[in-house]
């Protein structure tokens, strides 16, 4: 397999050279046929809550941003749009998200979590990213039935971490990522592309940090600076650089699954798809949160504005079809690169997201 070091995956995200770049993304994407094949995994998050006590320098929905109309879906709310989006649509891993909110405290997300997990209808994968608790709280957690975290450490340097969370340090957040890990959660993490003061340097360590974690899922994207916040009058990532990042991720810890993210898009547009699909990534993230509190979710801009990214019949179709069309196919189930048993998903999971044509049926 092509080995890549620090020296030339610097080299390759400094270069102009379309040529280059045409042969990174080529490599990427044979890399990724070896190892992870064909299968294209969708994947849901459903943003149950914009409340948040942190002070993420880039974050729109950062605790003192007081122009935010604030929102908490109910338990009850949060489980039947979970259970919809298993039986009705077919998803496979859903990812709940919402700020640093203590009001959803360990018994509520437990009953949360029971209650998706218990029905035997729905055969999934839970993933938790609602940031710092302590060990005690995630193992109650995962021994409640969820299996996955999505916690993105932003970026391996330390100073520039300290400079945008002033209420955290990067070895706090190392720390946390480690015992979810050491518990047994599948662990989903990654850097905020082009944050202002992020050296080329520590982007290269970024992807180094991704596979020494270990983590199942490198998940990354471009800052875009955000309204009401310290970073709102900064220039936003670069979308060639997240390109070559997703590729250079792919060859440095091959067996990784790399998700399209919403930011990406955002700023890349419908193009981008395409082109990271066929340069190492193989995952995608639609959005299931309830059309009334999906545009405040504003972490940046307009967020939830992106239909490519929104849960839709079309949606669907159009992402069916892209995939088809890269000789690639929808995943069935979380994949088989991984170790689960079955109670993980909450019994077999062998049939494949729901097209709308069989949803219409
Ligand atoms: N409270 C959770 C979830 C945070 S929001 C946690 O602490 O993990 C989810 C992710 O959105 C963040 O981890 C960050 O990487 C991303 N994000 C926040 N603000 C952003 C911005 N302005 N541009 C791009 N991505 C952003």
């Amino acid at each position: 397999m092509y080995k890549v070091n620090e020296i030339s995956a610097k080299r390759l995200l400094e270069s102009d050279d379309p040529e280059e770049l045409k042969g990174l993304l080529k490599l990427a994407d044979a890399v990724r046929e070896e190892t992870v094949r064909q299968q294209v995994c969708i994947h849901g998050i459903i943003e149950f809550s914009n409340h948040c006590q942190s002070l993420c320098a880039y974050c729109g929905i950062r605790g003192p941003n007081k122009t935010l109309q604030r929102y908490q879906m109910s338990p009850e709310e949060i489980r039947d749009t979970a259970l919809t989006a298993v039986k009705v649509s077919g998803y496979k891993m859903l990812v709940l998200q919402s700020g640093e909110d203590p009001w959803y405290d360990t018994d509520r997300l437990i009953w949360i979590i029971r209650k998706i997990k218990s029905d035997q209808a729905a055969k999934c994968l839970v993933f938790l990213s609602i940031g710092n608790r302590d060990y005690e709280t995630y193992e109650t957690l995962y021994r409640a039935g969820a299996r996955g975290v999505l916690f993105r450490f932003e970026t391996s340097d330390p100073d520039l971490y300290k400079k945008l969370h002033p209420d955290c340090n990067l070895e706090e957040r190392l720390e946390h990522l480690r015992y979810m890990k050491e518990i047994g959660y599948l662990t989903a993490s990654g850097p905020l592309i082009g944050l202002p003061g992020q050296t080329i340097d520590s982007l290269v360590q970024d992807i180094f940090f991704m596979r020494d974690l270990g983590l199942a899922m490198a998940s990354m994207g471009p800052f875009i600076p955000a309204p009401n916040t310290p970073l709102a009058g900064e220039k936003p990532g670069d979308i060639k650089t997240v390109i070559k990042m997703i590729a250079l991720t792919r060859l440095i810890y091959p067996h990784v699954r790399i998700p399209i993210t919403t930011a990406l898009e955002k700023l890349g547009g419908m193009a981008v798809r395409r082109t990271a699909l066929t340069g190492g990534a193989n995952a995608f993230m639609l959005n299931l949160t309830p059309a009334q509190y999906r545009e405040n979710y504003d972490i940046y801009p307009g967020k939830n504005l992106v239909k490519t990214h929104i849960h839709s019949l079309e949606t669907v179709e159009e992402l069916t079809k892209l995939i088809s069309s890269c000789g690639r196919r929808v995943c069935k189930g979380w994949g088989t690169d991984f170790t689960l048993t079955k109670e993980d998903f909450n019994g077999s999971c062998n049939t494949g997201l729901t097209s709308s044509r069989e949803m219409r049926q």
